[in-house]
């Protein structure tokens, strides 16, 4: 699933290509993608309108129209954005808009579990978008915004991670590798933390999500770009994805469970 590093690298990606065009028309392969309103009032209330901005919030993309209204993609598991010159639909291709310069946005996705909205200004049915907390880069979390986070939940600090209420964009990925960053065992209570312990898997988070980004994204399994290239960041990875290997720090096999209903990847020795 695309987290925080890969929404963003799809915006910047995607950015060049679409800024200041026009959407001269939509057609729609699969009705369900359309969350809000109807399929029929979404192709009607995008077509003719032109590009603002591209932006992101938390794992959402967002597009601004001058028309104030806003496209918004949630990707989920499999879905993709990807730009494209006016030839043929790439696999899996639900969505297609048509820009004016001739070339085309197609939304894609393999398990077809992702939503398109559009939004008219001021409007926000997307309760997920709507109750999102802070972002972690641009400043917003800070490390007394943190450690209330933390302060303020008896659920297991890698839950808290993943909640999206709590702090915006971080998914399986980036939680496993912040707390084996931070040496922080994934089941311990988030309210148990020490304030030093919250500290560090705060500057870690935010470290592994600069890596992520800077790294154009982690390609597991399906993940491109805007521009339909992959990622390296699987190449960085501590624990995700390891389970069994040696841990990079002390060589342990890096153990796996359950925890905050996911697969789980850590350092049974380096994580307290
Ligand atoms: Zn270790």
């Amino acid at each position: 699933m695309p987290e925080l590093p890969e929404v963003e690298n799809i915006r910047r990606t995607l950015r060049p290509h679409l800024l200041g065009r026009g959407i001269a028309d939509v057609q729609i392969y699969l009705d369900r993608i359309i969350k809000w309103p109807s399929a029929k009032d979404f192709s009607a209330g995008i077509a003719g309108g032109v590009i603002n901005d591209v932006s992101r919030r938390g794992k959402y993309l967002l597009v601004s129209l001058a028309s104030q209204k806003l496209l918004v993609a949630h990707m989920r598991l499999t879905g993709a954005l990807i730009a494209s010159g006016p030839g043929d639909a790439p696999p899996y291709a639900r969505v297609r808009f048509s820009l004016s310069d001739g070339n085309c946005l197609w939304y894609t996705d393999v398990r077809t579990l992702g939503a398109l909205y559009l939004l008219g200004a001021g409007e926000n049915v997307i309760k997920g978008l709507r109750e999102l907390g802070p972002e972690p880069i641009d400043g917003q979390l800070t490390a007394a915004c943190f450690a209330q986070i933390m302060k303020k939940r008896s659920a297991a600090v890698k839950g808290v991670l993943l909640d999206q209420s709590a702090i915006a964009g971080v998914g399986n990925i980036y939680a496993d590798e912040a707390l084996a960053l931070a040496g922080v065992m994934p089941s311990r209570k988030a309210s148990d933390l020490s304030p030093e312990e919250a500290e560090r898997l705060r500057e870690a988070l935010i470290g592994v999500i600069g890596q992520g980004i800077a790294n154009r994204g982690t390609s597991f399994r399906d993940y491109k770009d805007g521009d339909g290239k992959k990622g390296d960041n699987q190449n960085y990875l501590l624990v995700y994805g390891r389970r069994g290997q040696p841990c990079l720090k002390c060589g342990a096999p890096l153990a796996y469970a359950r925890v905050a209903g996911r697969g789980t990847t850590y350092c049974p020795r380096c994580q307290k």
